[in-house]
């Protein structure tokens, strides 16, 4: 069976109505025939049927044991740091998402948890950091906003002796172009408000488990912490998992084409994109993203100003000007302003975001459409 095919189905026809569209319970509560007595749901926190319908799918759509769905991205990320306890160790990638990087460092390291933040393009640099406090492995690829990619079956290689998880935050990639527990992961995050989602209409957060084990530990947390989705978001969720093969394959297609065209133009400097040949580890991307490259590209100018930029964002006109990503509807961002804004220049340089760094998430438009665009306010930018 394909996976489209797969996807579709896994997603239930309501068993009491027929329903095709799975059922928004907004309820609270649920009435029991005796106390204790119930049809497997008690209280909306622990669960929820819509909230189940979509832990289901989700868990289908990664090959995992089992998903939980949170409010957020990054409350789903904090249900994952909650497996750690004082003097634990977390190794995670240096470009990590802002979000992350301000949870981990200004509440888990006064919690007495270490984070030792590695340049993991090259795997085998985790192994200076590795020791038996090490309880998480924090990955992301391609990261945000340099769309650099780390070789997620070996740094798993390499840290399974040590006996600590490894985490993906598969928010750019998506379940549609990397499949991390077949790479060795033991946990998947994700930021169900870009791609999950799809239509920059909902914030949500999913964490994913390979093991019976883990399950029931996030489980636990998921309940304990209470952070969870609610069922109308649960629906929206479900509904955009509907098409997120079509979408991620068309927007990955798309920013192919994309970045091939930027990579010609004389006012473009640097052209970020792992389905470019020149991207470092552009041959890892190509194996372990099943040659889907994603729909996230960054670039520079010659010009290399916040102004310019700053010129260059404001003229595009199908190219929104907004953080976050994912949705159909193309998004430009100057991550030196936005994203990126509370970073000291000199540590944003030196992590690569250039002050004329300009972040496209490409949408579902023609590309030919989208590409008209990027040359119109490339004109602009000679003659403003
Ligand atoms: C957006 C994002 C998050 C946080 O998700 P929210 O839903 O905004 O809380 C985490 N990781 C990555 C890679 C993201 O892009």
């Amino acid at each position: 069976m394909s996976r489209i095919t797969d996807i579709i189905h896994s997603i239930p026809v309501d068993e009491l109505t027929g329903a095709i569209a799975v059922p928004v319970y907004q309820t609270s509560t649920f009435v029991q025939q005796a106390p204790g007595v119930h049809k497997g749901y008690d209280y909306a926190r622990t669960n929820n049927p819509t909230r189940t319908a979509l832990e289901n799918i989700v868990a289908q759509l990664e090959n995992g044991h089992g998903a939980f769905a949170f409010a957020t991205g990054l409350a789903a990320i904090d249900a994952v740091v909650k497996l750690l306890s004082t003097g634990d160790e977390i190794i995670a990638v240096d470009d990590i998402y802002g979000g992350a990087y301000r949870l981990f460092t200004h509440v888990y390291q006064k919690l007495g948890i270490k984070i030792h933040y590695v340049d993991t393009t090259d795997a085998e640099n985790i192994s200076d950091y590795l020791n038996d406090k090490t309880k998480l492995i924090w990955i992301e690829s391609p990261t945000n906003p340099t769309l650099k990619v780390s070789d997620i079956q070996k740094i798993a290689a390499i840290a399974q002796p040590f006996g600590s998880l490894v985490v993906v935050d598969n928010t750019f990639a998506s379940p549609i172009a990397q499949q991390p527990f077949t790479l060795g992961a033991d946990i998947i995050i994700h930021s169900a408000t870009k791609y999950i989602g799809g239509h920059s209409d909902l914030l949500a957060g999913l964490v994913v488990t390979k093991t019976k084990e883990l399950s029931e530990k996030i489980k636990f947390i998921q309940n304990a912490s209470g952070g969870i989705l609610g069922p109308w978001d649960c629906f929206l969720t479900i509904r955009g998992i509907e098409t997120i093969e079509l979408r991620v394959k068309r927007q990955s297609e798309s920013a192919w084409k994309i970045a091939q065209y930027l990579t010609a133009k004389s006012e473009i400097d640097k052209v970020y994109y792992p389905g470019l040949v020149g991207h470092k580890n552009h041959e890892v991307a190509k194996r372990q993203q099943n040659g889907i490259f994603g729909g996230m590209i960054s670039f520079s100018l010659k010009e290399d100003t916040v102004d310019a930029a700053s010129q260059f964002v404001t003229s595009t006109k199908y190219f929104k000007l907004a953080e976050s990503l994912g949705g159909v509807k193309s998004l430009i961002c100057h991550p030196a302003q936005m994203t990126h804004a509370s970073i000291p220049r000199e540590k944003r340089l030196s992590s690569g975001v250039q002050d004329s760094l300009i972040r496209l998430s490409v949408g579902i438009e023609d590309a030919e459409d989208l590409i008209h665009d990027l040359e119109t306010a490339l004109s602009k930018l000679k003659h403003p």
